[in-house]
Order: structure tokens, then C-alpha cells, then sequence
């Protein structure tokens, strides 16, 4: 028995299922890390892979990058949680405001879930009305007025929506289908009690889905129009599509932001910002509450500052697109003989067992066991991919040539053993 098969044993008797977050769930069971440096980790059987899950998402300078690691280091020795407010809160913030067209005034938060949360009392608070609109199979966190059709993790072990959430906590939740301008304007124009729509302006929780021309800059206008606040969650997009995610990427300016994952160069992380007469309704200067014992913290400030500051004055993204893009046209050959797809953006690729989805109606046509054996395959041969079609692979500044070669020869020997 593998080490990593005897702790997964010993897990699952002390965890649900043996890990502390759904998609871990790797059947047969997951290898345990060790260790990770660059776009390699290493599992405690002493195999290694070369990453492309990246801890979902975070990790756009790969794993232990030397300034961040140098950066954490050094704040760790000054201590690393005060409960006040601290300088670098203030640089970041004011960095943030510069890179993001739609944040003028901004809150740290721990996580992803947790700016969406305050992101959505806020807008109720702002508007005085209960409604929130969200697309189908985008995922926000895992907080109650969200937990619908909730893409990946739950849509990977076939919950979309979960149990535990009483009826009344998300009747005032509405679904419209992604790409699909008319069922939002139809939805806005019969009911007036909707106070935000939330987007994933690049739908990343169920497989990767891109809007289509024009499909944001219609969202902004009909919100607009029907006085709904546009909240753009930028967990995943923010500082990936570009230094000033997919706002600034599509030129469209989004009223409340959220962003997370690599904000937090590596650490837990949640950041919801916008306009500033919105952000002066939070407490202690407005009525709507929201609080945190770790927010702002300068561990993560630190490592987070550090990671941004990278992007911003190292200018990775370009070079990032060709590496994703390089792998994406490696496989296309064979991915087309076996009627498959691929999809990507800026450092984010997604394999389609399927056609190319629009929505998620359609991504739930893909082949998801097809998908899993792909994945069994990859890992054999050492290539870490997210564990499910419903998540998005992504490509780090570690990641070289070389293992994009390698990359694109294992995926292609894989896809020919299916
Ligand atoms: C990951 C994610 C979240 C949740 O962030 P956590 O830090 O895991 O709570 C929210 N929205 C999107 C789009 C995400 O990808």
C-alpha cells in the first residue's frame, strides 16, 4: 500500500470523506503533498507532477516563489497577527484602487466565500431590496444564498443545490442561464425587488465557459437600466485575465468587485470592493455589519502584496497566454479525431469532453467519467490536472517550456489510450 492510500484510509474514518474540501475526493484516494517548489509537487510517495490544479487558482507564481516565500519570512519574524491596522493594508488597498476600474474603496475578508457574502449584504443594505440574480452553474462560495446550481464541487458529486439551506434563505435567489441576455432582461423587467446580479464574468466552476462578444458590456447596461447593482466575483479572474482582472480585460466596470485566490499570494484571502457611496454603508460607517478577527492580517497582506506587486511590475500575462495556448493547440489534433474540445483564456485552459460549452446546461452534457479516466491517465504519467471536468486548469510564471512539451506529449499519448 502506498503511503498516501494508508493516510487516505486513516482520513476518511476522521473526515467526511476524508478531506477538508469536496473536490479533493480523488477515487481511488488523492496523493498526499509533501512538498512543491515551482510548477512541481511532490507527493509523500515520492512521485512528482507537474502542477496545472495549482491549488485552484491561487498560485499564478507557482508554488514557493522565492520573493514571496523571502516576503513571508521576513514577516513572520516581525509576528504575524496584531488585530490592528497595519501600513501595508494601506498600500495594498490603494494599489488594488489603482488596478481595478470598479474599486474605489475595498474590505479584506479570509476568503472567496466570504467576500461574496458581504458583497451581497451589502448590496441588499445599499438597495433596500432582497432579490439576487446569479447564473446558473457559477459558484460563489459556499454560503447559503448562493448554494444553487453551485457548479463544480457540488456538480461533481451531484448536489447542485445542498441540504441544510431552508427554502426561505433562497427564495429570494434567481438563476439565469450564462451568455443569455434576454432570460436577464425578461427576469429584471417582471420583478423589482432584485437588488444585485453576481457574475463570474468567466465562468471557472463549471468547466471554463467565456462570454460571448458583447455578452458583459449587455449585462452592465441592462442592470443598469433596471437599477440592479452589478457585482463582478473576480475570485478566479481577478489578477488572472489581467493585473486588473476581467474588468479591465473587457473594459466593463462592474458596481461591487470580489477577488481572492491569488490576492492572497498563496494564503487565505477574500478582498470586496466598489463604488465608494456603496462601500460607506459597511460598519462602523454605515448599518450593514461585517467583521473579522483575521481580515487584514499581515501575513497574507504580505504575501498577497508581494505576488501583485510581481505581476504588475513584471508583466507576466503575455507570456502566460502563449505557454496556455501552447498547450491547448498541442492536444487540439487529437483532441478533434476523438470529437472533443479546448477551450482557454489568458492563463486558464479548459480539455472539453464534449463541445464547447455556452452555458451550463450545456457543460453538463460533457463527459465527466470520460473526463476522470483522462485524469487517472495524466497523473500516472505526471501531469496534476484539477480532479474534474468542472474545474479550470491553470498555467504559472513556473511554468518552462519544457514542461509544457512534456505536457502536451503525455496528454497526447493519454487521449489515445482512452
Ligand atoms: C474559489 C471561488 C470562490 C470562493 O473562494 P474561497 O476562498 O474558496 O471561499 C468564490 N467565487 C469564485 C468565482 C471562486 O472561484
Amino acid at each position: 500500500m502506498t503511503k498516501s492510500e494508508e493516510l487516505y484510509r486513516k482520513a476518511v474514518e476522521l473526515m467526511p470523506a476524508g478531506v477538508s474540501s469536496p473536490v479533493r475526493a480523488i477515487k481511488p484516494y488523492p496523493f498526499y503533498t509533501e512538498r512543491a517548489k515551482g510548477c512541481r509537487i511532490y507527493d509523500v510517495d515520492g512521485n512528482e507532477y507537474i502542477d496545472y490544479c495549482l491549488a485552484y487558482g491561487p498560485l499564478i507564481l507557482g508554488h514557493a516563489h522565492e520573493e514571496v516565500k523571502r516576503a513571508i519570512l521576513e514577516q513572520v519574524e516581525k509576528g504575524w497577527l496584531y488585530g490592528t491596522p497595519v501600513e501595508l493594508e494601506v498600500r495594498f488597498a490603494e494599489l488594488i484602487t489603482e488596478l481595478y476600474p470598479g474599486i474605489e474603496m475595498l474590505r479584506f475578508v479570509n476568503t472567496g466565500s466570504e467576500a461574496t457574502m458581504a458583497a451581497i449584504r451589502l448590496a441588499r443594505g445599499y438597495t433596500g431590496k432582497n432579490g439576487i440574480v446569479k447564473v446558473e452553474g457559477s459558484f460563489h462560495g459556499a454560503h447559503d444564498a448562493v448554494l444553487v446550481k453551485a457548479g463544480s464541487g457540488a456538480t461533481t458529486h451531484g448536489v447542485p443545490n445542498s441540504a441544510g439551506v431552508p427554502q426561505e434563505f433562497v427564495k429570494h435567489t434567481y438563476q439565469v442561464p450564462y451568455n443569455d441576455v434576454e432570460s436577464l432582461a425578461n427576469l429584471l423587467e417582471k420583478n423589482d425587488d432584485i437588488a444585485a446580479m453576481i457574475l463570474e464574468p468567466v465562468m471557472g466552476n463549471s468547466s471554463l465557459i467565456l462570454p460571448e462578444e458583447n455578452y458583459l458590456r449587455e449585462v452592465r447596461k441592462v442592470t443598469s437600466e433596471n437599477d440592479v447593482l452589478l457585482i463582478f466575483d473576480e475570485v478566479i479572474t481577478g489578477f488572472r485575465l489581467s493585473e486588473g482582472g476581467a474588468q479591465k480585460y473587457y473594459g466593463v466596470k462592474p458596481d461591487l468587485t470580489t477577488l481572492g485566490k491569488i490576492a492572497g499570494g498563496g494564503l487565505p484571502v477574500g478582498i470586496y470592493g466598489g463604488r465608494k457611496e456603496i462601500m460607506e454603508m459597511i460598519s462602523p460607517l454605515g448599518p450593514v455589519y461585517q467583521a473579522g478577527t483575521f481580515s487584514g492580517n499581515p501575513l497574507t497582506l504580505t504575501a498577497g502584496y508581494t505576488t501583485v506587486r510581481y505581476l504588475v511590475d513584471n508583466k507576466p500575462y503575455r507570456e502566460l497566454e502563449e505557454k496556455t495556448r501552447a498547450i491547448v493547440e498541442g492536444i487540439q489534433p487529437e483532441l478533434e479525431k476523438l470529437g472533443y474540445s479546448a477551450g482557454h483564456i489568458a492563463s486558464m485552459f479548459c480539455i472539453y469532453f464534449g463541445e464547447t460549452p455556452e452555458n451550463y446546461s450545456q457543460a453538463l452534457k460533457l463527459d465527466a467519467s470520460k473526463f476522470l479516466q483522462f485524469f487517472s491517465e495524466m497523473l500516472k504519467d505526471g501531469v496534476f490536472l484539477p480532479p474534474s471536468q468542472y474545474e479550470t486548469c491553470f498555467v504559472s510564471v513556473a511554468h518552462g517550456d519544457e514542461d509544457i512539451e512534456r505536457t502536451v506529449e503525455v496528454a497526447r499519448a493519454c487521449l489515445r489510450k482512452l
